[in-house]
């Protein structure tokens, strides 16, 4: 608290994000990252873009980047959009789309980012519930509403809805700007970019930071009729017009040209995330059904947040949410093999 912070600086709600402890080593399952390296092209291209040139100032619009992204999901260039990580991206969709008289719809179990979101620009948002099994009840959204987001798969769930079932959304609100956070999608979801052809109404928004290894170098997108995406340029320039610098550029070009080292690596935690839910479902954890890189997993006979204090204790780090109706879970992130059979191995241990 202090006198110098602005009314809206005293009612923010930050987002809380997943521990990165730095007093020990831990096998980290707790932030969604990925355990394997990113695209060594990717890298050999970051190490090529530090050189003299950083004196300048980077392409303001990331030509090559939004031409690699285009050409992946055989879109135009002006349907792209690129910035200093997806939850920048967010930000600026939630200015530029989802601020409106009427509420913004989204799930109440989601992406914790969002409600911050709407406490930073004062957007009125009308939290959906969930059906009792963690899917998105689809005919909820077909109410007067300002706005929509919501994760496909959604999370902390990992439950993916059908192109079908976006459709019914899409169809149901002509006139608000329907985002789709794809954050997980290419494990396990079909993405919705073949639908922007066909509804001016849809933003889709993915990040580099899962499915291509590359958290640490902030880089999200997204992909969308071009009036949404000028929409987003407007406010990007109105803020920070170099968000992406020339390594990023550099790495996340690379990165997205890089098919077969990306399949690679996805379709390996595909395989691991299937065993490792077979294995916690014999071990007495009720799993739910995930399309991403991570599983939500309902300890049956222990309670959820002590196991999780003891896996900490053992040096291996999973997410407990403290928060209405999930508290009974643990969300666990797809790592190697060799780290899920830690996991496996401590919680025997512990069970
Ligand atoms: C990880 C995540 C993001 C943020 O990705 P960054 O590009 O690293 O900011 C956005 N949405 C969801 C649902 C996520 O889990």
């Amino acid at each position: 608290m202090s006198k110098f912070w602005s009314k809206r600086t005293h009612e923010l709600d930050p987002y809380t994000p997943g521990e990165q402890p730095q007093d020990r080593q831990y096998i980290k399952l707790n932030t969604n990252e990925n355990p394997y390296p990113p695209s060594p092209k990717a890298i050999d291209a970051m190490r090529a873009a530090a050189d003299e040139n950083m004196r300048l100032y980077p392409d303001p619009a990331a030509a090559s980047l939004k031409q690699a992204i285009a050409d992946y999901y055989s879109l135009n260039t002006n349907q792209v959009f690129v910035g200093n990580s997806s939850d920048e991206v967010l930000a600026h969709t939630f200015v530029a789309l989802l601020k409106h008289d009427k509420p913004l719809l989204y799930p109440d179990i989601s992406y914790s980012f969002y409600p911050s979101y709407c406490s930073l620009f004062g957007i009125n948002a009308k939290p959906i519930p969930l059906k009792d099994d963690f899917t998105i009840a689809v005919d909820d959204y077909k109410q007067g509403n300002g706005g929509i987001i919501f994760p496909n798969p959604n999370a902390p769930s990992g439950i993916a809805l059908s192109l079908d079932e976006i459709e019914q959304i899409l169809r149901a609100n002509p006139d608000s700007a329907v985002v789709i956070d794809e954050a997980y999608v290419d494990f396990g979801a079909d993405t919705a970019t073949p639908l922007i052809k066909d509804y001016p109404n849809l933003l889709i928004t993915q990040t580099f930071s899962k499915s291509r290894s590359l958290a640490g170098l902030r880089v999200g997108f997204a992909m969308g009729n071009q009036e949404l995406i000028e929409g987003l340029e407007r406010v990007k320039n109105s803020f920070n017009s170099y968000p992406l610098d020339r390594a990023a550029i550099a790495g996340a070009t690379a990165s997205i040209k890089d098919k077969d080292y990306f399949i690679q690596t996805r379709d390996k935690i595909i395989d691991t995330r299937e065993k490792t839910s077979r294995a916690l479902g014999q071990m007495g954890f009720d799993i739910l059904p995930s399309a991403a890189n991570f599983v939500f997993a309902k300890p049956l006979h222990h309670d959820a947040e002590t196991l999780y204090k003891q896996l900490k204790q053992n040096g291996v780090l999973v997410r407990y949410f403290n928060a209405p109706r999930i508290t009974d879970y643990l969300r666990i992130t797809i790592g190697t093999d060799e780290e899920m059979a830690i996991l496996l191995e401590k919680l025997s241990e512990l069970l």
